[in-house]
């Protein structure tokens, strides 16, 4: 399996871990003892969340997952800030739910000024500098890249939003467990954490907000997690989520090590096939992430010949995968649309074994080398 991207599985000592509370039902809201036992576990999770980028437990707010976080960072932060002003900054490689948001707040009312990034997909963070104005008052980039893995300088642009008074939002959907993720340490106002991208369950995640920062909540009712995020709690979810952010934390050092000797090995093989490249920073990457291009041929074609020999793979976000599109992601980086119509992208995981990586590169070239024959586009 090389599509842990869109697909990570759940870890089973998650799962085990989550089986009580998916038979209890039992409401932390209540006051009798059933209730008191899920307000703790639910407590006893924030805290295991919030351990993992080293934050307080009174920082973290759960949501349904990465995309309610990032529309509740950018909308919430927006709306609760707008009389200091109406210009936010974010980056031209976003995910959409972070672009989406932001397209958004443009039609009522904001200026949204798009980052450009380099060749490697690494944001210009002198463009961002000069783009600061008067009335900025957010800036929100991702930590890495979910398509192409790249490790964006967000020390660098905390510092900077920090200097100006102005509200850092991170997205580390793809970061969180890959590699480390501190609050303090990047600089960050809000960060947008995900629960499935851990091996955890999906439909959980969670926003971390520095004590002092307001946000407004965009989800109204019954007034849940102080009022940020109303809605009965999933508690067997949140309880799925606390276990699998302290296995990441416990594992995902040496994990890391393990998958980035993989992604190397897997890189250097792969290029070795005539006329094929890598997307994304050379060094300045996710362990786990290898995108590579191949010229003549489309990646679906590729992942489908993979997919006929149980190999799964991915051409990029699943969630943009429904369009004809090419990756907003592979447009930025300068690539021309069949550039980024032949990328095929390799996601590892917890999983991966070297048997997996052998079968990989015995099958890959052979099925670049049949699709190039059947190309109109390749000339032997
Ligand atoms: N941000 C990033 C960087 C992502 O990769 C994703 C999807 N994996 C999301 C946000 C949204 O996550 P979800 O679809 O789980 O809400």
């Amino acid at each position: 399996m090389f599509d842990y991207l869109s697909g990570c599985p759940v870890d089973v000592r998650v799962i085990e871990a989550m089986v009580p509370y998916l038979k209890d039902g039992s409401n932390p809201s209540s006051v009798h003892s059933h209730g008191f036992k899920a307000k703790q576990v639910l407590e006893a999770s924030r805290a295991s969340v919030a351990a993992l980028i080293e934050a307080e437990p009174n920082e973290i707010v759960f949501t349904s997952g990465a995309t309610e976080s990032n529309n509740l960072a950018l909308l919430g932060y927006a709306m609760r800030n707008k009389e200091k002003g109406n210009h936010i900054i974010t980056s031209a490689v976003e995910h959409m739910s972070v672009i989406n948001p932001c397209k958004f707040l443009q039609k009522n009312g904001f200026e949204i000024t798009y980052a450009p990034v380099g060749r490697f997909g690494v944001v210009d963070v002198s463009f961002i500098e000069k783009s600061i104005r008067k009335d900025t008052i957010l800036i929100s980039l991702q930590h890495a890249n979910n398509e192409i893995g790249t490790i964006q300088p967000v020390e660098e642009v905390g510092k900077i939003a920090r200097e100006h008074g102005i509200a850092f939002h991170i997205d580390a959907t793809a970061s969180l467990g890959k590699i480390a993720v501190n609050a303090e340490k990047l600089n960050a106002d809000l960060i947008t954490l995900s629960s499935n991208d851990i091996y955890g369950p999906r439909g959980v995640g969670a926003l971390y907000i520095r004590k002092g920062v307001r946000v407004q909540p965009i989800l109204l009712g019954g007034g849940q997690e102080r009022g940020l995020r109303s809605g009965t709690e999933n508690v067997a979810g949140i309880v799925g989520f606390g276990v699998a952010a302290e296995l990441a934390k416990k594992e995902y050092p040496s994990e890391a090590q393990r998958l980035q000797k993989i992604r190397d090995k897997l890189i250097a093989e792969i290029l070795k096939i005539e006329a094929s490249y890598l997307n994304g920073h050379p060094e300045q990457r996710l362990p786990n992430n290898v995108n590579v291009r191949f010229s003549y041929i489309e990646g679906e074609s590729v992942v489908l010949s993979l997919d006929a020999e149980g190999i799964q793979a991915s051409t990029g976000s699943a969630c943009s995968s429904k369009t004809l599109q090419p990756s907003h992601v592979l447009m930025a980086l300068g690539l021309k649309h069949e550039e980024a119509h032949g990328s095929l992208l390799l996601t590892l995981g917890r999983y991966n074994r070297d048997e997996d990586v052998k079968k990989l590169l015995r099958v890959l070239p052979g099925a670049v080398a049949r699709l190039r024959m059947i190309s109109p586009l390749y000339r032997r």
